[in-house]
């Protein structure tokens, strides 16, 4: 892995309707990642800080490999298993981000996601989604049946078809993907996606030089597009070389 290490920032809010902030972070070199809970009660911030304690463990690491993420999935898993039952719908998460690791001796970006949480990456002026949602949504958008802007405003946008919960079969989707110099990620909670369009994030990852500065301008912006929900995003420049 690069002497330099990749330059980072992370910002969330709450919203402006939500009563809580259920979405949680890590941002912790290699490691990059969102996760939005739901749930009754208190239970969606419990499982998303579980989700993103147990990646945040990869904190330090090199050579991070998808099975070392899958580990800790299922910790994060099994502490939802052990928790007491409670009345009204029990705990589950998204998780979506990257790990910045080594394969085949060049650094990659581990691009891992379980359900509606997104990884972009910003290559010069071309903003592209590299994780797919697990939604219901989507679905619809795969089999021709809506287009995505449809499913923009579609009734059942936020119903997953995969999560992490205590019941969750954990297929979380893995992808390897070479950095390339001038990468830009952008890790980012639905409440991001769901008040800003493409090509208004694009704009502002390319003006914000600094990765601090594009996260907190992205969720300003979010939360000023209404802020319906609660809205995280973490912005990862690739190490320089
Ligand atoms: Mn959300």
């Amino acid at each position: 892995m690069s002497a330099i290490g990749p330059v980072w920032g992370a910002a969330t809010d709450i919203g402006t309707r939500r009563t809580s902030n259920e979405d949680s972070y890590v941002a912790a070199t290699p490691v990059f990642a969102v996760a939005d809970g739901m749930g009754g009660h208190d239970a969606g911030e419990v499982a998303s800080a579980a989700a993103a304690g147990a990646l945040a463990r990869l904190a330090g690491l090199t050579d991070v490999t998808a099975q070392d993420v899958q580990l800790r999935l299922e910790a994060a898993r099994a502490r939802l298993q052990a928790l007491p039952p409670t009345l009204g719908r029990s705990p589950g998460t998204t998780v979506a981000g990257v790990v910045l690791t080594e394969h085949e001796g060049r650094p990659h970006w581990l691009v891992l996601n379980l359900g509606d949480s997104r990884t972009y990456r910003l290559q010069g002026h071309v903003l592209e989604q590299l994780s797919v949602d697990h939604s219901e949504v989507q679905e619809l958008v795969d089999a021709g049946h809506i287009s995505p802007e449809e499913a923009l405003h579609h009734a059942r946008r936020h119903v997953l078809t995969r999560s992490l919960g205590a019941a969750s079969s954990l297929a979380v989707d893995y992808l390897l993907v070479p950095v390339e110099h001038g990468d830009r990620m952008l890790v980012c909670s639905d409440g991001l996606t769901g008040e800003l369009d493409d090509s208004l994030i694009a704009g502002l990852l390319r003006s914000r030089p600094h990765p601090q500065d594009a996260a907190e301008s992205l969720v300003a912006a979010a939360v000023a597009a209404g802020g319906r929900d609660n809205v995280t995003a973490v912005v990862v420049d690739a190490p320089r070389d």
